[in-house]
């Protein structure tokens, strides 16, 4: 059928089973909203791993196309924001969560949540940052409102060959940042070098019960993993830094005390992709259009089919995803 298009689709059944599928849809089987888009590249998450692995009730209603991302054409439109042809993305809202996602050749969602496709980025580049390499960005934009610039020191990012992490070295060490890199993957030292990482610190040396108070080191931090890294993280941050804290990859607990608060004044920043205001995303966009050095997307991006999209949830949860994964989807015509 001509106006068909293949999607993943997660379903539980009467006890809590959940199974992932490839399923025919068309535009009938969407959910509501104004915008209909052509969905022409996504990427797999941490988060679109928790879903399809249903590690995490990252699902709310089911059954859900999954994928919290996309960067496509807009095909029809009911919103005066945008009109056919457009070129769009969309990061976050609770696609993929509570309103169907990405990994399907179309998307129907609310004008609302769709930004404009930055000019210098096709739809793949805009897949290789993703949710994780905005995050990224939104942390650092974070760091330089609390004034961490690069003459105050050091900045270490945690899950450092991770996606949030990967984009996070790229950009900091393109802004001039001396970047301290933590990761749990001795291979990936290369790699995260290669993304501009001056020193690599392992990950052991952070994921332990720690002391309320060590040795200062760096002078900001862009943690994706919390629990006792957070902890330690910032019980090294120097006096008046700040830590900005988006990730869970080691757990969503913070075993810390308040002694680098009180005693150095270090601030803790959260950083929340999903429901932040337009404005912000749209300033996030423009600093990775002009900050993100567009020739390390290669260095730490890997292609992947619409095929490989389940197997890849599996993949981000087992730690076995280096950087970012992006996979270019057509309709039926062309997938
Ligand atoms: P990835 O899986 O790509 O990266 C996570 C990295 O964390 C891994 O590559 C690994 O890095 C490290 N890691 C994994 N497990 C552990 C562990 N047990 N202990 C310590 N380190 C570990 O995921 P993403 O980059 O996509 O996301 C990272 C985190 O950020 C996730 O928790 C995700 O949910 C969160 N996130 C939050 C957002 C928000 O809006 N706040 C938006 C996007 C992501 P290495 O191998 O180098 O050690």
């Amino acid at each position: 059928m001509s106006d068909s298009f293949r999607a993943i689709l997660i379903s539980r059944d009467d006890d809590g089973k959940q199974s992932v599928d490839v399923t025919d849809m068309t535009d009938a089987d969407l959910m509501p909203g104004d915008v209909t888009v052509a969905v022409e590249a996504t990427t797999v998450n941490y988060k679109d791993g928790l879903a399809i692995t249903g590690k995490a009730p990252v699902v709310r209603r089911f059954p859900m196309v999954p994928g919290i991302d996309f960067a496509g054409t807009v095909i029809a439109s009911e919103s005066p924001d945008w009109k056919a042809g457009d070129k769009v993305i969309l990061n976050g809202w609770g696609v993929g969560e509570t309103h169907y996602g990405a990994y399907a050749g179309h998307a129907r969602v609310k004008g609302d949540w769709l930004a404009p496709l930055p000019a210098s980025l096709t739809p793949k580049d805009a897949m290789a940052i993703g949710t994780a390499g905005y995050t990224a960005m939104l942390c650092v934009m974070a760091l330089e409102r609390h004034g961490i610039t690069p003459e105050r020191g050091p900045v270490i990012v945690t899950g450092a060959s991770g996606g949030v992490g990967s984009v996070a070295v790229s950009i900091l060490s393109g802004l001039g940042y001396q970047v301290i890199a933590s990761t749990g993957r001795a291979a990936e030292h290369g790699y995260l070098k290669e993304l501009g990482a001056v020193e690599i610190i392992p990950r052991e040396e952070l994921s332990g019960a720690g002391k309320p108070l060590g040795k200062e080191r760096w002078a900001g931090a862009v943690d994706s993993v919390g629990s006792h890294t957070l902890a330690n993280v910032l019980s090294m941050t120097s006096y008046g830094g700040a830590v900005a804290a988006c990730g869970l990859a080691q757990g969503m607990d913070l075993p810390a005390s308040v002694a680098p608060f009180i005693l150095r004044g270090v601030s803790l920043l959260g950083i929340d992709s999903v429901m932040a205001p337009k404005t912000i995303r749209l300033e996030a966009w423009r600093r990775l259009e002009r900050d993100l050095d567009h020739t390390k997307l290669a260095a730490f991006t890997t292609s992947i089919g619409f095929d490989g999209l389940i197997q890849a949830g599996h993949d981000i949860m087992d730690g076995k995803v280096r950087g970012r994964l992006v996979a270019e989807i057509g309709d039926r015509a062309d997938s």
